[in-house]
């Protein structure tokens, strides 16, 4: 819009055209007050009722709440002002009427339930709260990026209707494909991997990912945005070190450029972790969860932690920790064993004290170990031969891993609710907005 100055960059002395929503209207008798609230902030117009044109005071005052205003005229300094300046109007315009029924209230003073929220992001998101999430979200994504270019890898973006699934025991949504069956696709793993083998060998992506699973968790959603990550010639521990860089770099953009989304949502001491995160050995792990006593049953090599586990264990480390050699039997098939031990695999898993964050490993890229893993994962290699032909040409050792968008920005925030995190979080009962 032309010549419209942001709430914000208004000055005493200034005579600009603001723009925004009514986000409260003042009627004290002989002066009322408008405060104007755009992307930046608010400031306050005046209205002098005696002194002014009735038609103006009327339409800034008698404006509904949320309707979009747009105002003209001088700015003067007024320390009883919220921002110190308000705006003695000549101008006035009301742009797009607001319902007096709001289903939410955008100025935050009542409460809404989270599902009323979902429901009506336009006006949850006007919400500084609200907002502030969102913000923190884009600097998370900003920074990942950056530091991914910084560690030489190059953005790919991976079909989301495949052919096949690659994640076991998560389960696929179907959908039909000119008739044929096709799904959605459960994580870029196997492109990734493609990707290594060809001349771009170091590649991330940042994108949708499709679990099927009923579940209906704090921390799971159907469509979740994956950071993923895949390097030629590094082996699972260069992945952990280039994934410890991204996670910190998340903090750090975020600790830097958020200050003021972080203060809004109440945090005083925001702080990037600093030091290196500790790596446990799955078997280190399963007998620490133990020895806490939490678990009704003893865990025994090859359980998966239970999320009880988990918690027992997070609280005990009380910050970022890898979980390595985990059991290849519960890891995914193209994972690679440890040469010298086939029961002991490269995965690793990044964990956050509350929950995991990150599955990554080295990958099996000789051709045929890696047929022999998708007959003993009970898969058909033939239906994946897209894959592992590709494995005959050439395809060099290589180690990777996919992070969750979604928890990161959870759990770098303590939101209780994955759904926080998400404009239009999919999950079992919602489909739409
Ligand atoms: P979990 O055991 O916690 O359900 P997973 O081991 O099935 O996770 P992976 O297949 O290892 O998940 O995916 C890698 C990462 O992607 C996870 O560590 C997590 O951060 C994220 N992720 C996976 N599934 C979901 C989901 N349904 N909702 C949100 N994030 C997810
Ligand atoms: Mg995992």
């Amino acid at each position: 819009m032309e010549n419209r100055t942001y709430t914000a960059d208004a000055e005493p002395g200034d005579t600009v055209t603001v723009a925004g929503w009514a986000h409260e209207i003042r009627d004290l008798g002989g002066i009322a007050f408008l405060i104007v609230r755009d992307t930046t902030g608010r400031i306050q117009v005046k209205f002098e009722k005696d002194e002014m044109d009735d038609d103006l005071v009327d339409t800034g005052v008698d404006v509904t709440r949320e309707s979009v205003v747009r105002v003209s005229g001088d700015v003067e300094a007024e320390e009883r002002a919220p921002t110190g300046v308000e705006v003695v109007p000549d101008e006035v315009e009301v742009v797009a009427d607001a319902d007096p029924e709001l289903p939410l209230d955008p100025s935050g003073k009542v409460d809404a339930d989270l599902s009323t929220r979902l429901d009506n992001r336009t006006l949850d998101l006007r919400t500084e709260e609200s907002k502030a999430v969102f913000e923190v979200r884009a600097e998370v994504l900003r920074s990942v990026r950056e530091r991914f270019r910084e560690l030489g890898s190059i953005e790919i973006n991976t079909p989301k209707v495949v052919a096949t699934g690659t994640e076991g025991g998560t389960e696929l949504f179907p959908v039909t494909y000119f008739g044929r069956e096709a799904f959605m696709n459960q994580s870029p793993q196997l492109f990734k991997q493609l990707m290594v083998g060809s001349g771009l060998e170091r590649v991330f992506e940042v994108g949708p990912i499709f679990r099927a699973e009923e579940h209906n968790t704090p921390r799971h959603l159907n469509e979740a945005t994956s950071i993923d990550f895949e390097s030629a010639f590094f082996d699972h521990g260069e992945a952990m070190d280039a994934c410890e860089a991204v996670v910190k770099a998340a903090y750090e953009g975020v600790a830097e450029n958020c200050r003021e989304e972080l203060e809004t949502l109440g945090y005083e001491n925001f702080e990037a972790p600093s030091g290196e995160f500790p790596r446990l050995t799955y078997e280190a792990a399963i007998e620490r969860i133990n020895a806490t006593g939490r678990l009704d049953e003893q865990l025994v090599w090859g359980d998966d932690l239970p999320t009880e586990g988990e918690h027992a264990l997070g609280e005990e480390v009380g910050e970022h920790y890898f979980i390595t050699d985990w059991p290849s039997e519960i890891k995914p098939f193209y994972i690679k064993d440890h040469d010298d031990d086939e029961e002991l695999s490269t995965g690793f898993d990044l964990m956050h004290p509350s929950m995991e964050l990150v599955s990554g490993g080295q990958r099996e890229h000789r051709h045929e170990r890696l047929i022999e893993g998708f007959e003993q994962q009970g898969l058909d290699p033939d239906a994946f031969e897209y894959y592992t032909k590709m494995f005959k040409y050439g395809m060099p050792p290589h180690a990777g891993w996919g992070l969750g968008g979604e928890r990161l920005v959870m759990t770098m925030l303590g939101l209780d609710n994955i759904r926080e995190a998400v404009l239009f979080p999919r999950d079992r009962q919602r489909l739409s907005p």
